[in-house]
C-alpha cells in the first residue's frame, strides 16, 4: 500500500431502514392519522407519520410510532377460544375457525329466528360503526350502540340538536385565524395531532389567547394562557352567567342571529294547550316571524324580513306568538346567572367571569376577521367578502361525561352562536359532512322485530319527538339498553354502559346472546366493576348463566375475554383492511371532504381474522340480505375489503366517496372495482377541496349547500336554521304534561318536563345532588394521558416506560389540610363502593377534586403483563368506586347514572371522601379482584420486551398451518373481486424503488 494514499473508508450514514415502505392509517387512538410503516424482510421496522395526510400532515405521536409493540404485544390472541371452564376462569380450549364460526352461526341462528332483539350486540372504540350498525339492522336487532354512549354523546346530540353539527369530527377551529380559543375539559388523545398542531400555530402568533376550562392543568391547559380550574359539573353555569352578560352589555352578533338562527321565530304561548311552546306556522308548516316593516306575520324562513325580535305579536287565530329572542333573554338576563351568583358554585370569582365574556365580546366584535372572497348566500345574495368573528371553542368528554351535560353543550353552542362564531373566518368551522339538517336523518329503527327479519334501517338515529321512540304500545322501553325510551329519549349512541346490568337482570327482558366486539366491559369500560363481574358469572337456581351466551371478539387478551363463552379473535390494525368512511365518523378538514383506509401491511402470524371479515362471513351464513345474493351466494365473497368496494348504502353512495364509478367521481357514483387501489395508490386516503366560496358560512352558503347535496350529505341544499330554542325537546315536554298520542308513563312525566327544556338548562349533578357534601366533599375524574389510549396504550411496551401506575392527585392546600403528602395511601370512598390509591399533590387542580390516569390500573394476568406488574399492584381503576345506577327514588326503580336526555354515562358526576389509610394497609390497591387465568397454549411471554427482540421476527411463514391457509385462501378469495388483492402494497417512491 502506498503509505501516502488517503485511505478512502466507505461508511454508509444512511443505510435503508426498510425495503419496503406502506401507508395506512394509524389506530392507536382516536385520531386517525395517516402513517407509514416501514418493513424489512417483512418485519416492521419503524413508523413515522404521512406528510401528505390530511389529518396529520406528517405529525406522528408517541402512541403512533410506539405501534409496532402492539403489533408484537405478548397480549394478542391467537387462536379461537371456546371456554371450558366456569366463566371468569379464564379456562379455555382451542378450537379451529370452521368451529368457532359454526357456532358463532348456530347461536346467532337461534335467536334470530326466535326473537331477533334477544340478540345485545355492542361494540366498544370501533371504527367500522357504518357497517356493525347496519348489520345489526340487517340482522334484526334493535339492541345495538357502540362506546358513544359512555364517551361524549351529548356533545354530538347537544350540536347535532342546536347546530347542524358539533367538534371534533364535526368540526374544528379556525387554525389560522382564531385569535381567542377556549377548551372546555378536553384531554389529549382525542383529535390529538390536530389539536396539538392547532396550538402550536397559536401560541406561535401574536396577540392570540388561549383560555382552558377544566378542573385539572395537565396536558393543553399547560400550555393555555389562561386556565380556569373550574368545579366539575359546572361548566353550563359558567357559560350561561357569561351569555347573560353578553346579552346585558349588547355584546352580541344581532345580524349573524337574524339571518342564521331561530330568534326571529314565534312561539306560540298558551299554557296548557297542546301546541303550547310550538313555532306559530302558516298553513305550509313554515315558522312565522313579525315583520316590523311589514307589521305583519311572515314566514321566517323568507329571505330579506326586517323581524322583530322582541314583544308579543298576536296570532292568526288570536293567541299570542313570542320571538325566540325575547325568550332568551327572559331566561338568561337574570340575577340567578349574574357572576356573584354562580361564583361559589363554579369556583369562578365573578370579576374573571366578567373579564372573560368582556375579551370574548372584545375579540368577537373588535378583532373582526375579513377575507376578500365574494359568496353567496342560499337566497342568492351575493357578499363582497367574508367576515368573521375570531372567537372559536373546543370541548370534549369532560364537560359532557355529567349527568347535566346535554343541556351545558347546547349552552356552549348558544354562547358560540350568540357570537356570530359558528362556521365563519377566525371562529369554529364545519367538517364535512356537516353542517346537516336539524336533527339528521334518519331516526332509529326498531320498533317492531320479527323472526329472521331485518328491522328496516339502522338502529341509532335521531328522534324528532314522542312519536319516534323506541317503546311498545304501554310506553315501554323496547331495547335491551332502554335507549330512545321515556328513560333516555336522545340517545343517538345507546346506553352500552348498562347492557350487561339489564341483560342480567332482565329489565325489559332477558336477552338470549350479548355479542360484543373490543369494548373492555368487566373492566375499564365498565361503571361499577365488581358488580359487573357479577353480572357476567351469575347462575339461576339450575346452574345455567343469566346471561345465557357471551361472544366477544378482539384482538387482546383483555380483562373482559375471561368472561366470554366464544372468543374471536381480531387481528391488530396493521393486519386489515379497514374503512375510516364519511357515513360514520369522518376525517375531514373544514376546507373538505376527506375518507382513508386501512390496508394490511404484515400479514398475521397467529390464526386471528380482522372482526369485520367475520361478521361479514356470519352475515353470509345466517343469509342477512345485504350480504347475500338472491340466489344464495355470498354478496360479498372478498369479505371487507369487498364491501368497502363495492356496498352501496344507496345508490351511488358507499362507504368510500373517492374514485368512485369510472374513477373520477367524488362523493356518489357506481362501485368502482378498482377504487382500493387508488386508495392505496394514493397512500389511503382521499381528499377534495371545497371552492374558495364554500369554504365559510356553509350552513347557508348557495356553493356549499349545493355541493353538499351533490355529494349525498344532504337531501336538499336548503338553508341550516340554528335552533337555539329545540321545538323536538319542548315536544317531550307537552306529552309529559298530557298533549298528543304518545305520552310517557305516569312515573316518567315530572323526569321529562324538568329536563325536556327548549333552552339550555343547569342543573346540579345527579350524584351530588342526592349524597350528602359533608360524607363526600369532593369531586373525583380522570383524564386520559397524551400517551396513552384507554388500556391499549398501558399495555404496550414502550409506552408502559413513561407511565406504568396511576396516582391521585390531589390539591396541595387539601393535601396540606388532610395531613397528606405524596405517596401517602387513601382510601377513596364514593357512596356505592371504595378503593385504595397512592398520591401525589399538585397545584393545579381544582381545591374540590381529586383525579387520576385513566386506564393504567389493570387485573392481574390481563394483558400478558407480569402478576407483579405495576399496573396490577399499584395502579388503581377508579371505575370500582363509580356506580352504574342512580339510587333508588321511591317505588324501587333506579335509572341508570347517566343524562335524563340522552343516556350518556355521568361518569365524572362521581362524588368521594379521603381517608388516610391506617399503618399497615398501604400498598398493594384493592379490590383488583384475583388474577385472571391465561388460557393455556397461549405463547409464553417473554422474560424481556423489546423491540428486536424474538417476536419481531415473527412471520407469517411461522404461523400456525390453519393460519397459513387461511391467509392464502383469503389471498386468492381476494384476487377474485378486483382491486381488492391484499398483497399489494405501495412502495415508496425513493429512486431505488424507481430503478426496480
Ligand atoms: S394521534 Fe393517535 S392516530 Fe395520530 S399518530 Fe398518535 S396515536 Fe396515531
Amino acid at each position: 500500500m502506498n503509505p501516502f494514499e488517503t485511505v478512502r473508508e466507505e461508511v454508509d450514514c444512511t443505510p435503508d431502514v426498510a425495503d419496503e415502505v406502506k401507508t395506512t392509517t394509524c389506530y392507536m387512538c382516536a385520531c386517525r392519522c395517516g402513517i407509514r410503516v416501514y418493513l424489512r424482510d417483512g418485519t416492521i421496522r419503524y413508523i413515522d407519520g404521512n406528510p401528505d395526510h390530511p389529518v396529520n400532515k406528517g405529525v406522528i405521536c408517541g402512541k403512533g410510532s410506539a405501534g409496532i409493540m402492539t403489533q408484537y404485544s405478548p397480549a394478542r390472541l391467537t387462536k379461537p377460544l371456546k371456554r371450558v371452564g366456569p366463566r371468569g376462569s379464564g379456562d379455555f380450549k382451542e378450537i379451529e375457525w370452521d368451529e368457532a364460526l359454526s357456532l358463532a352461526a348456530e347461536w346467532l341462528g337461534e335467536v334470530r329466528a326466535k326473537d331477533p332483539k334477544k340478540l345485545a350486540f355492542f361494540t366498544g372504540r370501533d371504527q367500522s360503526q357504518s357497517l356493525t350498525g347496519w348489520w345489526a339492522g340487517q340482522y334484526g336487532t334493535p339492541n345495538f350502540a357502540a362506546h358513544g354512549g359512555f364517551c361524549s354523546v351529548n356533545m354530538a346530540a347537544g350540536g347535532l340538536y342546536s347546530i347542524g353539527g358539533s367538534f371534533w369530527e364535526f368540526g374544528e377551529p379556525d387554525w389560522e385565524l382564531t385569535k381567542y380559543f377556549m377548551l372546555f375539559g378536553v384531554a389529549e388523545d382525542h383529535d390529538s395531532n390536530p389539536i396539538k398542531t392547532g396550538l402550536g400555530k397559536m401560541k406561535s402568533r401574536e396577540g392570540t389567547k388561549i383560555v382552558s376550562v377544566n378542573p385539572v392543568r395537565t396536558g393543553y391547559s399547560s400550555i393555555a394562557d389562561e386556565w380556569i380550574g373550574i368545579r366539575p359539573g359546572t361548566d353550563g353555569l359558567f357559560i350561561l352567567s357569561i351569555i347573560r352578560e353578553l346579552l346585558l352589555a349588547d355584546a352580541i352578533d344581532l345580524d349573524y342571529l337574524v339571518r342564521y338562527t331561530n330568534v326571529p321565530w314565534l312561539v306560540i304561548d298558551a299554557p296548557g294547550e297542546a301546541d303550547h311552546g310550538l313555532f306559530a306556522r302558516n298553513e305550509a308548516g313554515d315558522p312565522l316571524a313579525f315583520d316590523q316593516e311589514k307589521q305583519t306575520l311572515v314566514p321566517a324562513l323568507d329571505a330579506d324580513i326586517r323581524p322583530q325580535l322582541v314583544g308579543r305579536q298576536r296570532l292568526a287565530d288570536g293567541r299570542a306568538g313570542v320571538p325566540v329572542f325575547e325568550l332568551l333573554v327572559e331566561r338568561y338576563v337574570d340575577d340567578a346567572y349574574a357572576p356573584e351568583a354562580v361564583a361559589a358554585e363554579t369556583g369562578i370569582p365573578a370579576a374573571q367571569i366578567r373579564r372573560i365574556a368582556a375579551e370574548l365580546a372584545d375579540a368577537a366584535f373588535t378583532e373582526t376577521v375579513t377575507i376578500d372572497q365574494p359568496w353567496t348566500d342560499w337566497a342568492g345574495r351575493r357578499h363582497e367578502q367574508m367576515i368573521g368573528r375570531p372567537v372559536s371553542i373546543h370541548a370534549m368528554r369532560g364537560i359532557s361525561a355529567h349527568s347535566n351535560g346535554f343541556h351545558t353543550c347546547r349552552a356552549l353552542h348558544l354562547l358560540q352562536v350568540l357570537l356570530g362564531s359558528v362556521d365563519v373566518p377566525g371562529g369554529w368551522r364545519y367538517k364535512a359532512p356537516f353542517p346537516k339538517p336539524i336533527p339528521p336523518g334518519p331516526k332509529p329503527a326498531g320498533k317492531t322485530s320479527a323472526p329472521n327479519t331485518g328491522i328496516g334501517g339502522m338502529p341509532l338515529g335521531f328522534v324528532k319527538g314522542p312519536e319516534d321512540l323506541i317503546v311498545d304500545d304501554d310506553g315501554a322501553p323496547i331495547r335491551i339498553d332502554k335507549g330512545y325510551s321515556w328513560d333516555y329519549p336522545i340517545s343517538a349512541h345507546g346506553l352500552m354502559h348498562v347492557v350487561l346490568h339489564n341483560a342480567w337482570a332482565g329489565d325489559p327482558y332477558p336477552v338470549d346472546l350479548v355479542f360484543m366486539y373490543m369494548a373492555n366491559m368487566a373492566w375499564n369500560s365498565a361503571m361499577n366493576v365488581p358488580d359487573t363481574l357479577k353480572y357476567l358469572t351469575d347462575q339461576h337456581e339450575d346452574g345455567t348463566y343469566k346471561i345465557p351466551k357471551i361472544i366477544y371478539s378482539d384482538a387482546f387478551y383483555s380483562e373482559t375475554v375471561p368472561y366470554a363463552d366464544l372468543i374471536l379473535p381480531d387481528t391488530t390494525y396493521l393486519e386489515r383492511w379497514d374503512c375510516i368512511s364519511l357515513l360514520d365518523r369522518p376525517i375531514s378538514s373544514a376546507d373538505g371532504p376527506a375518507d382513508a383506509i386501512r390496508q394490511p401491511v404484515v400479514a398475521p402470524d397467529r390464526d386471528v381474522r380482522p372482526f369485520q371479515d367475520v361478521l361479514i362471513e356470519l352475515g353470509h351464513r345466517l343469509k342477512l340480505p345485504g350480504l347475500t345474493k338472491e340466489d344464495g351466494s355470498a354478496k360479498f365473497p372478498g369479505l371487507y375489503p369487498d364491501y368497502m368496494a363495492n356496498h352501496e348504502r344507496s345508490p351511488g353512495i358507499g362507504p368510500l366517496a373517492g374514485w368512485r364509478g369510472d374513477g373520477n367521481s367524488q362523493g356518489t357514483g357506481a362501485a368502482n372495482p378498482d377504487q382500493l387501489q387508488a386508495y392505496v395508490d394514493n397512500g389511503c386516503f382521499w381528499k377534495a377541496e371545497f371552492p374558495d366560496d364554500a369554504k365559510y358560512f356553509k350552513h347557508a352558503n348557495r356553493s356549499y349547500l349545493d355541493y353538499a347535496k351533490r355529494m349525498g350529505w344532504m337531501p336538499k341544499a336548503d338553508p341550516i336554521v340554528f335552533q337555539l330554542y329545540s321545538e323536538d325537546l319542548q315536544k317531550f315536554r307537552l306529552a309529559a304534561e298530557g298533549h298528543g298520542a304518545h305520552q310517557p308513563p305516569e312515573a316518567q312525566r315530572q323526569r321529562i318536563k324538568d329536563y325536556f327544556d327548549p333552552l339550555p338548562i343547569w342543573y346540579i349533578p345527579f350524584e351530588e345532588a342526592g349524597v350528602s357534601s359533608e360524607d363526600f366533599p369532593l369531586h373525583a375524574i380522570t383524564q386520559r394521558p397524551m400517551h396513552m389510549y384507554h388500556s391499549w396504550g398501558s399495555q404496550n411496551a414502550w409506552l408502559r416506560q413513561i407511565t406504568n401506575r396511576n396516582y391521585l392527585f390531589v390539591s396541595e392546600d387539601m393535601a396540606a389540610e388532610r395531613g397528606l403528602k405524596d405517596d401517602d395511601w387513601v382510601w377513596v370512598t364514593s357512596h356505592h363502593g371504595r378503593v385504595k390509591a397512592p398520591i401525589r399533590t399538585m397545584s393545579g387542580v381544582n381545591r374540590h377534586t381529586v383525579w387520576t390516569w385513566n386506564a393504567i390500573g389493570k387485573r392481574k394476568g390481563a394483558w400478558g403483563l407480569d402478576e407483579d406488574a405495576p399496573e396490577a399492584t399499584e395502579g388503581f381503576l377508579l371505575n370500582h368506586v363509580i356506580s352504574d345506577l342512580l339510587p333508588e327514588k321511591g317505588g324501587g326503580y333506579r335509572y341508570a347514572n347517566a343524562d335524563p336526555v340522552t343516556g350518556q354515562a355521568a361518569w365524572y358526576d362521581l362524588r368521594v371522601q379521603l381517608e388516610k389509610c391506617a399503618p399497615g394497609e398501604a400498598g398493594e390497591t384493592v379490590p383488583m379482584q384475583v388474577a385472571v387465568q391465561s388460557p393455556k397454549n397461549r405463547p409464553a411471554r417473554p422474560a424481556v420486551l423489546r423491540f428486536g427482540s424474538a417476536t419481531r421476527d415473527r412471520k407469517t411463514a411461522d404461523a400456525p398451518v390453519a393460519a397459513r391457509e387461511w391467509i392464502a385462501h383469503r389471498t386468492e378469495i381476494a384476487e377474485t373481486v378486483p382491486g381488492v388483492s391484499p398483497g399489494h402494497g405501495n412502495r415508496l417512491q425513493t429512486e431505488e424503488a424507481g430503478e426496480e
